[in-house]
């Protein structure tokens, strides 16, 4: 262990490890002066980490819709398709229609 802890900012001395606590002295980081300093700099990078985290989490998820609508369309492609190849038509269902599954099936 160090002896002595210099601000790991301006790089003062700040602790000797006789003259303190055991903890306090390997605890210790920063002076008084520059401890709201660190503290707001550490804050600051934690949120800009989050936002650019969150940042990729969007376009991800983005990207994600973006290429199930381009499969759906796909799908809506290939029913319509195979409804024209197989001569098969949904008649279009009056509003009180209830769907049964025999609806669905070709
Ligand atoms: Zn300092």
């Amino acid at each position: 262990m160090e002896d002595v802890k210099r601000c790991q900012m301006c790089g003062k001395v700040i602790s000797v490890a006789e003259e303190t606590d055991y903890y306090r002295h390997i605890r210790i980081k920063y002076c008084d002066y520059c401890r709201d300093t660190a503290v707001r700099l550490q804050t600051a990078a934690r949120v800009a980490r989050l936002r650019e985290r969150k940042k990729q989490k969007d376009a991800l998820r983005d990207e994600q819709l973006h290429l199930l609508v381009q499969e759906n369309e796909l799908l809506r492609e290939r029913v319509m398709q195979l409804r024209e190849e197989t001569g098969y038509k949904i008649s279009e269902p009056s509003r009180n229609h209830n769907y049964r599954k025999d609806d669905f099936l070709c």
